[in-house]
């Protein structure tokens, strides 16, 4: 059966280009009846973040895509962190040293700062251009002389307890492959980089490694990742062929970028997910957003429309379609639309700005569903506790009937459920005060028109239209004041705004 891994480093949380992999290999297994598993890859100990890990979980679990094997879940290939499967890289790396694949090296870190002191020395050759783009380290090529040494000066070596690490033999004569994304492909590493260090000195694998270890042994068919890793793979493929394991099926996601083309930027905080669940965004609203600007999917969009456009040029006429990307698709749209070959390698270009109209949108959908609105009633209910807290002055405002009344009142208005308490519509929750001369700056005539508005509240049962046909017949019993600033004064004393939002 289909398995898929999202395998993210627990060196940051969860940002926006991190939650896109995991949604497509989400909706890849969810799509073939297959197994959803998160594998933490936490070889590289220095760059840890505290929390990271755990929060990598949560964000999953709150945007609705949560695994089906993790670190908290286990599952029947547990540990789900590579930090606790140390045994099995050494196991795997001892057989490829078993088998000539790989051998130790005694370089030692002076030894390879002097390398790329020199590769840094020559670094207007074109070797070294071509040398930073291929290797993912942007290390200097190691000139692979551990290779040469003999039996008996490893014993002799490792007798004498030298540091070393282990390296993989890069071989010429890579096989093709066929990315499902990006077709066939096919790095000839051996002639780029150096041999890679797979067991590094303090014992723990490096990626490389890892990953195709664990891809086995967790039976994984299928690996979904970023682009940047598409260079790496035909390096994985080699270890795969030197394992005498069969390898899974690769397809590589093209960038996700900002809309300028840029690269979406982690020091902003603006990426992570936490901002986006904080500033109160619905998950599928993200979801959406992330999926629409780049391919994979098909079928017409509920919102889905054709502009036709007329374009006269030198008296002929042009029509112009266009289609306009639609807005609202949920989860299970998303899977049932999906079709892998229609991925395309074109980068992803995000716009975030267009965040709100998503989130507007998709909480209009969340609102027509009875059960779904009850919930956001709750929320609602305790962001206003939360917001107003002493100022509530009237309980009745806490009660559901009324939260739903004012939800329903401005729907399709805000574009997340926090704009409900925001200053412009404290109002719904807390009587505001005017003072007087701000009254009076709107219309001399307040106290009249606060007399007959109260008169007409008070002496009879109104109806929306029988309240406007009386309150445009208010001006007749004014000195002349105009049916508009009748209502501005009402405005502002209900509602402290000068306008309507
Ligand atoms: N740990 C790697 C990363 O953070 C995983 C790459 C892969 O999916 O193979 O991107």
């Amino acid at each position: 059966g289909v398995r898929v891994r999202f395998a993210p480093s627990p060196t940051g949380f969860l940002h926006l280009g991190g939650l896109r992999t995991a949604l497509y290999n989400y909706i890849f297994a969810k799509k073939h009846g297959g197994s959803f598993i998160l594998r933490l890859e936490d070889t590289d100990q220095s760059r840890l973040v505290p929390g990271a890990a755990e929060r990598i979980e949560d964000m999953l679990e709150w945007a609705g895509v949560p695994p089906d094997e993790s670190p908290r879940k286990g599952g029947p290939y547990s540990a789900y962190q590579q930090s606790q499967r140390l045994g099995l890289y050494q196991e795997a790396a001892q057989t490829l040293v078993a088998n000539g694949a790989a051998y130790h090296c005694f370089c030692s870190p002076q030894r390879l700062e002097l390398l790329k002191k020199e590769a840094l020395r020559n670094r207007q050759t074109p070797r070294y251009a071509e040398l930073q783009q291929c290797s993912m380290d942007k290390e200097a090529r190691y000139d692979n002389r551990c290779r040469h040494l003999s039996p008996g000066q490893v014993e002799e070596k490792l007798g004498q307890k030298q540091p070393h690490v282990l390296r993989f033999r890069l071989e010429e004569g890579v096989e093709p492959f066929q990315d499902m994304v990006y077709g066939w492909n096919r790095h000839e590493v051996a002639t780029v980089e150096g041999d890679p260090v797979i067991i590094k000195a303090d014992g723990f694998p490096t990626y490389h490694l890892a990953n195709v270890v664990d891809d086995h042994h967790m039976q994984i068919s299928h690996v979904l990742r970023g682009t940047e890793w598409l260079i790496s793979t035909s390096k994985h493929l080699l270890m795969y062929r030197a394992f005498g394991w069969e390898a899974p099926t690769f397809a590589h996601l093209p960038l996700l970028l900002n809309r300028d083309g840029s690269k979406l930027s982690k020091r902003q905080g603006d990426i992570f997910i936490e901002h986006f669940a904080l500033a109160g965004y619905l998950p599928e609203a993200l979801l959406d957003i992330i999926t629409n600007c780049g391919s994979g999917f098909t079928g017409k969009p509920p919102g889905f429309y054709c502009k036709i456009q007329c374009l006269c040029v030198a008296s002929k006429m042009y029509f112009l379609a266009c289609v306009e990307n639609r807005i609202g698709r949920t989860l299970d749209e998303l899977i049932a639309e999906f079709d892998m070959t229609k991925i395309t390698t074109h980068s992803a270009l995000l716009d975030l700005e267009k965040l709100p109209e998503f989130n507007r949108i998709h909480l209009l959908r969340r609102i027509s569903d009875a059960d779904q609105r009850q919930a956001l009633v709750k929320d609602l209910q305790v962001l206003i506790e939360r917001e107003y807290k002493e100022q509530l002055t009237e309980k009745d405002v806490l009660r559901t009937e009324y939260i739903e009344r004012a939800l329903q009142l401005r729907k399709g208005h805000i574009t997340c459920l926090q704009d409900l308490v925001s200053p412009a519509y404290s109002y719904l929750w807390v009587r505001p005060s005017v003072p007087r001369d701000q009254l009076l700056k709107v219309s001399p005539e307040v106290d009249t028109i606060s007399k007959l508005v109260l008169e007409l509240v008070e002496n009879s049962v109104l109806t929306t239209e029988k309240l406007s046909a009386e309150l445009k017949g208010l001006q007749k019993k004014t000195k002349g004041t105009k049916y508009g600033a009748v209502m501005k004064v009402i405005r502002l004393a209900l509602s402290g705004q000068q306008v309507y939002t």
